[in-house]
């Protein structure tokens, strides 16, 4: 008991004894912080820490960012690859119709190799071709605007400003072996292919086979042109 009470009551003198002798000390201790260069080097080295963490936060962001931006990319890359082979599965039965009664695929048969929005002006121009909308025929990776239609008539035309798609420049019939009828080159790495038989095929610009099947000089499937 006894050395419980001294305990305590050394705890306490021991507690009580700080602000006793912060009194005393307080005042120089405060005078030297005030007055001298510790103070200036503490709002320094704050300064510093402040700046260390700000970078630290920017370099774990920019880390972040690093990590999950490709992940967003090839999102969005995935997403403009299939709305762009959606426009092809709407323009692709409009234009198999129109070849069922022509006996070949639209095509502008007033010049040797027609300029594709030419030859899709016929389907549109035709029985076949008339539910199409202009948005069809921009690919989300693309650079052109849609097609303005007429407010009274809902017709329009394309032209190479509201056009993004490559189309066969020769007759090309929806029997007999399938060939390219339609492709898009917008996308990063890739071209979208259409073929006369309605598939679609993903071709890998790095692959070595799909190079021989492409035109140099337009790097669009051969017999395609914009
Ligand atoms: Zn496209």
């Amino acid at each position: 008991m006894i050395d419980d009470r001294e305990n305590n009551e050394y705890a306490d003198g021991y507690e009580d004894a700080p602000p006793g002798e912060t009194g005393e000390t307080e005042a120089p201790y405060e005078n030297g912080l005030d007055d001298s260069a510790p103070r200036g080097m503490s709002t320094g080295v704050k300064v510093l820490i402040g700046c260390s963490v700000a970078f630290g936060g920017l370099v774990l962001l920019s880390t972040i960012a690093g990590l999950f931006l490709p992940v967003l990319l090839k999102g969005k890359n995935e997403a403009e690859r299939i709305q762009c082979t959606n426009h092809f599965k709407i323009i692709y039965p409009l234009a198999h119709a129109y070849a069922a009664k022509k006996s070949e695929f639209p095509r502008d048969k007033s010049v040797d190799d027609p300029a594709a929005h030419d030859s899709l002006n016929i389907l549109l121009d035709s029985e076949q071709g008339r539910g199409l909308e202009p948005r069809f025929f921009n690919c989300p990776a693309g650079d052109t605007e849609a097609a303005t239609a007429d407010p009274e008539t809902g017709k329009f035309v394309l032209d190479e400003n509201t056009l993004d798609y490559a189309w066969a420049m020769k007759e090309t019939k929806a029997i007999g072996r399938a060939v390219p009828l339609a492709a898009c080159a917008h996308h990063e790495g890739i071209v979208i292919v259409l073929f006369t038989d309605s598939h679609v095929e993903t071709w890998e610009l790095d692959d070595p086979e799909v190079k021989d099947k492409l035109d140099e000089g337009t790097g669009l499937p051969r017999g395609l042109g914009r």
